[in-house]
């Protein structure tokens, strides 16, 4: 126990400096993948897909990078890493509808919003703004705050793991994974308003130029206005509103130069291309083996805060509700009086 805690101390004090290296983000990045892996799509097929997507953002992401674009703290460090094949995007198997990052080299699209794009326009619009948090270094700039608790969290989870040797290493991963839940009080509060507009805003032109339609990159935030995602902001959420953000895309794409027309290309896949990768994604869903650490990964994929909805759905907030029952349970077992 007492090792334990001496373990945990060492994990969250790095999380407590005020703005993060990218080496730091990048390694607990690093440690947050490795739990979640179970839930990341390894079909040849969709991971060709995802890959020759992001690699048309990330292509024009260094041009503007050369041309010097973006916010300060883009430029704060050497940014070579960002543009580098290290980078991935993954589709992760997970019926809950969002997208995010952990801001070093990885981000994690679901399976529910690839099913939920109706275009493969809607889908490089997502794609495009977690990449711009990656840009915009958004989540070494939350580590002290709100956002990286959770990737604190899934580090915990490691590290917990690795405690617990081979026989109880879920266990102790869930548990250890569950205490940086609960014990960081701004867990499910995500980017901060302003973070995820920055995000829509260079995410636009990484798009525009990459060469989808400028026209459409809110099309997805419309689709889910359309089946009632929106609310009205309130002081309590730092969420941009849907109508905000479609409303942002739309000025952008009516400013957009005439010469902005040469940037356009085909999609990577077209129509009935793009419908095949949707059913793959249910197949590879029902074929993916079932244990017990595709459930866990599951179950932190439906608990982080969301990127393109302004309120948590049903589900993501079912699984808080899971995390904190485990803790409890776990704190019952540890009180008991041991045998
Ligand atoms: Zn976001």
């Amino acid at each position: 126990m007492r090792r334990f805690r001496v373990s945990l101390a060492a994990l969250i004090l790095p999380l407590l400096a005020a703005c993060a290296t990218d080496r730091q983000v990048i390694e607990q990045a690093s440690s947050a993948h490795d739990q979640l892996d179970p839930a990341v799509v390894k079909d040849p097929e969709m991971v060709a897909y995802i890959q020759a997507m992001g690699t048309r953002i990330v292509d024009q992401a260094r041009e503007l990078h050369e041309q010097n674009y973006g916010p300060k703290a883009h430029f704060k460090e050497d940014a070579d890493w960002m543009f580098s094949d290290a980078v991935q995007f993954h589709f992760v198997n997970s019926k809950t509808l969002n997208a995010f990052t952990t801001g070093g080299e990885h981000m994690y699209i679901y399976t529910e919003l690839l099913k939920t794009c109706r275009t493969e326009d809607e889908l490089a619009a997502v794609m495009a703004h977690e990449y711009a948090h990656i840009y915009g270094r958004h989540v070494g700039k939350g580590m002290d705050r709100r956002y990286w608790n959770l990737g604190g969290a899934l580090a915990l989870g490691v590290g917990g793991y690795a405690l617990g040797g081979k026989k109880h290493g879920l266990e102790y991963g869930t548990a250890a994974a569950t205490l940086g839940f609960v014990g960081l009080e701004y867990i499910g509060k995500g980017f901060t308003r302003e973070d995820e507009a920055e995000a829509d805003e260079l995410g636009f032109e990484f798009y525009t130029r990459a060469g989808w339609d400028p026209q459409r990159f809110g099309d997805f935030f419309q689709q889910l206005i359309d089946k009632g995602f929106d609310v009205e902001s309130d002081a309590a959420s730092d969420h941009p509103t849907l109508r905000s953000r479609v409303a942002a895309a739309k000025a952008r794409a009516s400013k957009l130069p005439p010469d902005a027309a040469r940037y356009r290309r085909p999609p990577v896949a077209d129509a009935a291309r793009f419908a095949a990768m949707k059913q793959r994604a249910e197949l590879v869903a029902r074929t993916m083996p079932n244990d017990e650490t595709l459930e866990t990964a599951q179950t932190l994929l439906a608990a982080v805060a969301s990127c393109v909805a302004p309120t948590d759905t049903p589900d993501q907030r079912a699984a808080r509700e899971r995390i904190k029952q485990a803790v409890e349970e776990r704190e019952k077992a540890e009180a008991a009086p041991r045998p």
